[in-house]
């Protein structure tokens, strides 16, 4: 079935388009580097997520060359809270490849896009598209959606990806390719939403097949996830003079360069329960405990403030366990003797662990956000999670599930 999608939707998007930090105003010069930069960040979450650290880089690194010659632990350390590590580290990596071999452009084809390195299919056809004018076929979770349900699509997601994507070719103008894309994410965000479609107020419901069939939240067809497995870590919250021992995690795997309560009993203490914390990464789910103790004597080791742990970038999982020690700090708990701790095991719950970490059965929870990234993007990440730090006068932002550009 041929659908004329592109009429309809852009006299609609004219009108109801959102209005985001990264967009221009008609006429306006379109920045690649702040599509490029909304576009790493929107994978895998939401532009509510995103909105705070968008605005933080561009006032900090405003453009591809300032970013360029920052050092990567600070970006790291902006980044902190907003999960895919691994995008953070590809960020700089880009930066310093469009600085140094681009004269501080990026290239407007989606082949050389692709070439720069965390660019993958969606963001190169997003940047090409949106940033260059260029005729490229955007596909992400919104798109998926509504292109599943236009043509009532019966094959299930992942597998359907191919098709998916060639559909959305078929959809896609010669010209305004870029506007065309942000419609239809826009109106996977705003009208064609997962579980309640608008179709009333859709500006291409006489062209949709699901619509017509009566049930268009039963697409996309989604094959049945296999279930996470479940780890078990401990982390360390050793105390001395009103400042608490962080390291440096590993420069590569999961966190890679972020820092971090220890995850390795690093005094001699006398340790207290303080509780555990449950998080959730994309391919395991975890549950970290927390020990805490107040040490004499401080050993070699990065010791940060406690009344400044706001400032030190930590990574979700290790903010909410931070929070845990802040709150033990208040409690005045009674020490366990060393011989009551159940004693932790050795290694890493993070990156994957030694000898015995426990690996358990399904993940109680499942993540269920919108944002996928393209299965040619692979990621792993931590799940983002809302919380307040109030003693570090601190608040991530509360993140909205759902992805758009
Ligand atoms: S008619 Fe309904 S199901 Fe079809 S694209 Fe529009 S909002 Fe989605």
């Amino acid at each position: 079935m041929a659908v004329d999608a592109s009429e309809p939707l852009m006299r609609w998007f004219a009108v109801d388009k959102r209005r985001l930090p990264w967009r221009t105003l008609p006429g306006e010069p379109v920045d690649p580097y702040r599509i490029w930069l909304s576009e790493v960040m929107l994978q895998q979450t939401t532009v509510a997520a995103v909105r705070p650290y968008f605005e933080t880089f561009t006032r900090r690194w405003p453009t591809v060359e300032a970013l360029a010659t920052a050092p990567e632990a600070e970006v790291m350390a902006a980044w902190a809270g907003l999960g895919y590590y691994a995008r953070a580290r590809n960020l700089v990596a880009c930066a310093l490849a469009v600085a140094g071999e681009h004269g501080g452009r990026f290239p407007d084809s989606e082949e050389a896009l692709r070439k720069l390195p965390g660019i993958g299919r969606y963001t190169a056809a997003a940047i090409a598209a949106i940033a260059f004018g260029r005729r490229a076929v955007v596909v992400d979770a919104n798109v998926e959606r509504v292109v599943s349900r236009l043509f009532a699509v019966e094959e299930a997601l992942p597998g359907s990806r191919e098709t998916l994507y060639r559909l959305a070719d078929t959809l896609t103008p010669a010209e305004g390719a870029g506007d065309f894309a942000q419609a239809l994410m826009d109106l996977g965000s705003m009208i064609c939403t997962p579980r309640l479609p608008d179709c009333p107020r859709c500006p291409l419901a006489g062209a949709c097949a699901a619509r017509a069939q009566g049930a268009p939240e039963r697409y996309p067809l989604k094959a049945a996830k296999k279930p996470k497995p479940r780890r078990a870590g401990t982390a360390y919250w050793l105390e001395h003079d009103g400042r608490v021992l962080l390291v440096r995690r590993p420069p590569k795997g999961l966190l890679g360069g972020m820092l971090a309560l220890p995850e390795e009993e690093p005094a001699d203490a006398d340790w207290s329960e303080a509780g555990a914390v449950e998080h959730v990464f994309t391919h395991f789910a975890l549950t970290m405990r927390l020990l805490c103790a107040k040490t004499e004597a401080a050993g070699d080791g990065l010791w940060h403030p406690i009344d400044r742990l706001g400032e030190a970038g930590l990574p979700t999982l290790f903010a909410r366990l931070a929070m845990r020690g802040a709150e033990w700090r208040t409690q005045s708990p009674l020490p366990l003797r060393n011989a009551q701790v159940n004693r932790a095991p050795r290694g890493s719950a993070l990156s994957g662990g030694q000898g015995d970490l426990r690996m358990e059965g399904p993940a109680a929870r499942r993540w269920e956000g919108e944002g996928t990234a393209p299965a040619s993007e692979p990621l792993i990440s931590e799940q983002s999670h809302s919380l307040t730090l109030p003693a570090f006068g601190w608040a991530p932002p509360s993140p909205e599930m759902g992805k758009g550009s």
